[in-house]
């Protein structure tokens, strides 16, 4: 790559306490690129995740964003850097309407194309439910709003914890073929999944954690099957 890396991380480490759950993790998201971060259960995706937000606070400065540090900014620096998450288990506003929890991304981050109307336009279900509580909706209902309250925040980088979490297949895959409307015009991505297959048929790049380490890393169209699966089971 020539461009530099908006997002990096440098070695990173993270711990609970006294486990270390990260282990010298270096990873680079390009300007519009969509990477993958694939791993088993307890691998230490989210706590990557976590790390880039700035809600895990070990090692702030191995997080760059276009080359300076921000792994100890708030979140709401952070959503106005221009870096939005769409948490696992989506952490909606629960005593809230649909609309209510939009505008709340709106109000994080920055200016830009996204409004209520384009997320209603992206997933029309969600106007015709807009005054419903976010309790009242689906698990996909769910992270349609989750997704649309990060996009409300037009951020440069849009982080995707665990997109198909408990959900069911039909609504994965009307996920994944939104995905080139949601990512768009120079967006960058990562998308965080168990999922081995979803995730290389979006990402450009792929890294594999296993047990906090990165076990392989590459373009999609040169890992070959038996090696992505020693790197993900460990066999
Ligand atoms: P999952 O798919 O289950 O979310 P993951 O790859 O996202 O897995 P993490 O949630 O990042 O993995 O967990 C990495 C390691 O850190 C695991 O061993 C997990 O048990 C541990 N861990 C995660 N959260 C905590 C916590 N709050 N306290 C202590 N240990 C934790």
């Amino acid at each position: 790559q020539m461009a530099d890396a908006l997002l990096s991380t440098q070695a990173l480490e993270a711990y609970y306490g006294d486990f270390q759950a990260l282990f010298g993790i270096s990873i680079d998201v390009f300007p519009g690129e969509v990477i993958a971060i694939i791993g088993a259960n307890g691998a230490g995706k989210t706590t990557l995740m976590r790390s880039i937000t700035g809600l895990i606070r070990n090692q702030p400065d191995m997080v760059l964003w276009n080359g300076e540090a921000i792994g100890s900014r708030r979140a709401d620096q952070v959503a106005a850097a221009g870096i939005a998450m769409v948490p696992e288990g989506r952490q909606l506003f629960q005593s809230l309407s649909v609309e209510e929890n939009l505008i709340i991304g709106g109000q994080m981050g920055r200016k830009g194309p996204w409004s209520l109307e384009k997320v209603f336009e992206l997933f029309p279900i969600l106007k015709e439910r807009r005054n419903v509580p976010s309790t009242a909706l689906s698990g996909g209902q769910q992270q349609m709003v989750a997704i649309g309250r990060a996009l409300m925040s037009n951020p440069q980088i849009l982080l995707f914890d665990e997109i198909s979490l408990g959900l069911a297949p039909i609504i994965i895959k009307s996920i994944y073929e939104a995905l080139p409307n949601i990512i768009g015009e120079g967006m960058s991505a990562i998308i965080v999944e168990q999922d081995i297959a979803k995730a290389l048929s979006v990402s450009s790049r792929v890294y594999c954690l296993q047990e906090g380490r990165i076990s392989l890393e590459g373009r999609p169209e040169t890992l070959n099957r038996d090696d992505i699966s020693a790197a993900y089971f460990g066999v």
